[in-house]
Formats: structure tokens, C-alpha cells, sequence
């Protein structure tokens, strides 16, 4: 038995195992003294998920022989509203990294308050081992082991790393089919044949930039000529190198799973996407220097946007990161201990619980319109995403402002507080 009063860790996770689970649980330490003392008794909800299902998938391989892959589907907290969190599909997907994105996906869809809770799912798999047709009946089987999950008012998934909107296309066709009826609800980050939001693309990137720039504002630190340094060339990374060349800054580098480039003239986006798109790799792309993998995180730049994997700015290379602001386009790229040095160093972070809320916010875009079945401009869901992540920011800035905190902890704490302002009003069943 564990009482509020006497939190220990559940039996599934390894206390050796200083996982993802576990910076989130330390973030949520940090923070829980934070709060108002009348939430106390419910912190320990957020400290374990609701419920975890771990599904095997077994799928026929295109040469007749059989692979069963691990799969996961992970509600952390639903006080709120419906569990909301992508699908992951990476070889390093792990039950305690799920429950760690999951955590981060409920505090992140308090802090820019949409009426969800916290989710995620994955399998533990190498995508670019598989053909497309093997990729597809993965998706498939993959759904119908999570389906008593998922649905369009119990959870909703979205794509994460290496899954996108036709994976979503799968998964809200299997879903439809075993319900008898089209549910385009059930997922979003959909193609716009299938009830797909306008936005919904660039929304994560788009919503790092914002904060950047407001970020940048609070500085007095102009983006109109400032260096940028991306990890991650995938759907986050792309769109927000993007964005910050079309308001005039310059990506002098950029990192992916092929590649580190580095050109302090500023890499040219549109023609590394496109040699990207053809030869599936950033290896030998033109106008850029390759430069060691190492060697990313002292590039002197003004801005750094980590926007792959979890860890990459760690107590072994936070101490010669150059930029000035970091803004979390991946969820948990920073460890606490990274965290500590950059603070010692004035370095600037704008969490991903705030950072990379834009696509979290412009999926309730598309779940509105969906359940409405009526669809926004583009300039029109912009514009609100655009409203939504500045004021996100402006209220985070003020409360770190005022009681002197990092806007990490700023953002937990009015996460966690409408997390467990819900939580305390429903009282406990039965
Ligand atoms: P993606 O699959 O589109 O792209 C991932 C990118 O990371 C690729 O360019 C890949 O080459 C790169 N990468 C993978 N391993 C790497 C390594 N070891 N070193 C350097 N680069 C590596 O994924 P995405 O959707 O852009 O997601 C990236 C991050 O952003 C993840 O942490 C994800 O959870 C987070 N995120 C995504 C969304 C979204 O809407 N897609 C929303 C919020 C947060």
C-alpha cells in the first residue's frame, strides 16, 4: 500500500533506472512544496500513471515470416479531460520513457489549457527497417491492441518521432472499421482528406518560434540576424529553423540521426529539406561543413533548439553549450543536472512543456473541428495558436518573474496546480 503520505516507487520501475520516469518525478518533487498546500494530498497522482496497457504486436513480414514488436499505450492523468499524446515508433522506445512523455503531456496540455489530459503510446521498433506495407499493418495491429483505450472522447493520439499523418490515416481507418462507423475524431494530426487541421504541420515548430521570440523580447535580443542551432531536421526541427530564417535569423547548424552540418553563413532550409526529401539523409548535403556529433553543442549561436530525443543536453556537454536561450522543442532534451550548469551560466530555458505545446494546442483545434464538422482558415488557427503559446508564455514569465523561478518551474506549477485543482473537485471514487 502507498498512502499520499508516503510515496515510493511503483513495482514496475527500477529505482536504478535513471530513465525519463524519472526526471519527471524529480521535476515534480521540485515543485510540488511550490504549491498551494490544499492540492498536497493529490500530488501523488501525479507521481504514477492512471493506467498503462503494454500490448504485443504481431505482424507477417513481407518475406511470410513473423516479428512481434512491444507496444504501449500509456494514460497518465485524465482529470482534465481525455487522455492526449503521440505514438512513437524508435528501437529505444521504452514502458518508463512512455510514462515519462505521458506526464509531460499532462502538465503541458494544463499549461496552455486545453481540456485534455496526459498521454502517450509506442512501439518499440525501427521503422526504417520495415517496408511501408509492414509499416502499415504495424499501425494496424498496433490500434486494435490499444483500441479499448482510444477514442474520440477517452484518448486521442497524434504523431510523435517517426510516425506522421498517414500513420494517423491507419489508425483512424482500423479504429473506424471495428466501430462500424468513420471516427475521424479518434486521432488528429490527420491528412486534410480525413478531417486534418489546416496548421497542424508546422504547429509544434511554429509554436517554438513564438516562444523564442517572445523569449527574446524579455532579452532584448533581436532574432533578425541571430544564430540558431537545430537538433532534429524531422517535423519539429524543420518547421521551426523555418521559421526563425523567415524572421531573419540564420541556421548555422543543424543535426540529425546522419548528420551534423554547420555553415556560420547560415544553412540554406529549403534546399536541406529538399536533399533530404530525395536521398533520405543530410550525409553530403551542399553549402554545409560536417562537423563531429560532439561538436553540435558548442556552436556559437544565439538560440538552441534541441527537437529529437530526450537527454541530449546533459551534465557532459551543458557546461560548453554557447547559446543564450535554449528553446525545448523535444520533450525532455535537458536533464536536471544540465539544467543546474545552464542556470549557473544565465543560459536561458524555455521548457517543453511550454515550448512545444503548439501542436498539442492546434490537435484540440482539429478535435473541435472534427466534432463540429467545420473547418477554420489557416490564418484563423494561427492567429489563436499564435494568442494561445503568448499568453502561455506571458503568464509563465510573470510567475517565474514574481517568486524568483526557473520558467520550468514557473510552467509545472501552473500545470500541476490545474491539474490538481480538477483532480481535488471531483473528489475520490467511489
Ligand atoms: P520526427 O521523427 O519528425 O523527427 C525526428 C528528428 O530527430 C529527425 O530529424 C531525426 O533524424 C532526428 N534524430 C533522431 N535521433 C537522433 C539522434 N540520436 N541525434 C540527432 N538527431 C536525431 O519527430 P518530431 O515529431 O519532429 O519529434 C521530435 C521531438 O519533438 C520529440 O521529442 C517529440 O516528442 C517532440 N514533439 C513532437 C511534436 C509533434 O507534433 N510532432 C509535438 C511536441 C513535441
Amino acid at each position: 500500500m502507498t498512502t499520499s503520505s508516503s510515496p515510493h516507487l511503483p513495482s514496475y520501475i527500477s529505482a536504478e533506472n535513471v530513465g525519463p520516469w524519472h526526471i519527471y518525478l524529480h521535476q515534480v518533487d521540485q515543485v510540488a512544496p511550490l504549491l498551494d498546500k490544499s492540492l498536497w494530498p493529490w500530488v501523488e497522482t501525479l507521481r504514477r500513471p492512471k493506467r498503462a496497457l503494454i500490448v504485443d504486436v504481431p505482424i507477417r513480414l513481407d518475406n511470410g515470416e513473423t516479428a512481434h514488436f512491444e507496444g504501449y499505450r500509456v494514460h497518465h492523468n485524465t482529470s482534465r479531460g481525455p487522455g492526449k499524446g503521440g505514438i512513437r515508433y524508435h528501437q529505444d522506445v521504452t514502458l518508463s520513457e512512455v510514462m515519462a512523455l505521458a506526464g509531460w503531456m499532462t502538465i503541458k496540455n494544463a499549461v496552455v489549457n486545453v481540456p485534455f489530459g496526459g498521454a502517450k503510446g509506442g512501439i518499440r521498433v525501427d521503422p526504417r527497417q520495415l517496408s511501408l506495407s509492414e509499416l502499415e499493418r504495424l499501425t494496424r495491429r498496433y490500434t486494435s491492441e490499444i483500441g479499448t483505450m482510444i477514442g474520440p472522447d477517452k484518448d486521442i493520439p497524434a504523431p510523435d518521432m517517426n510516425t506522421n499523418a498517414q500513420v494517423m490515416a491507419w489508425m483512424m481507418d482500423t479504429y473506424s472499421m471495428g466501430e462500424g462507423r468513420t471516427v475521424t475524431g479518434v486521432v488528429t494530426g490527420k491528412p486534410l482528406a480525413l478531417g486534418g487541421s489546416l496548421g497542424r504541420q508546422d504547429a509544434t515548430g511554429r509554436g517554438v518560434f513564438v516562444t523564442a521570440r517572445e523569449a527574446a523580447k524579455k532579452l532584448g535580443l533581436p532574432i533578425a540576424g541571430a544564430r540558431v542551432a537545430v537538433q532534429g531536421f524531422g517535423n519539429v526541427g524543420e518547421a521551426s529553423a523555418r521559421m526563425f530564417v523567415e524572421a531573419g535569423a540564420k541556421i548555422v547548424a543543424i543535426q540529425d540521426v546522419s548528420a551534423t552540418l554547420y555553415n556560420p553563413a547560415g544553412l540554406d532550409i529549403k534546399a536541406l529539406k529538399a536533399y533530404h526529401a530525395a536521398e533520405r539523409t543530410l550525409v553530403g548535403a551542399p553549402g554545409a561543413e560536417s562537423i563531429a556529433p560532439q561538436d553540435f553543442w558548442t556552436v556559437p549561436c544565439e538560440f538552441l533548439v534541441p527537437a529529437a530525443l530526450e537527454s541530449q543536453i546533459n551534465q557532459y556537454n551543458a557546461a560548453g553549450v554557447q547559446a543564450r536561450i535554449i528553446v525545448e522543442g523535444a520533450n525532455g532534451p535537458t536533464t536536471p543536472e544540465a539544467e543546474a550548469i545552464l542556470a549557473e551560466r544565465d543560459i536561458l530555458v524555455v521548457p517543453d512543456v511550454l515550448a512545444n505545446a503548439g501542436g498539442v494546442t492546434v490537435s484540440y483545434f482539429e478535435w473541435v473541428q472534427d466534432f463540429s464538422s467545420f473547418f477554420w482558415s489557416e490564418e484563423e488557427i494561427n492567429q489563436r495558436l499564435e494568442r494561445i503559446m503568448a499568453e502561455a508564455f506571458g503568464a509563465i514569465w510573470q510567475l517565474a518573474d514574481d517568486r524568483k523561478l526557473s520558467l520550468r518551474t514557473a510552467a509545472f506549477v501552473i500545470g500541476c496546480s490545474r491539474v490538481l485543482e480538477a483532480r481535488l473537485v471531483r473528489g475520490l471514487y467511489p
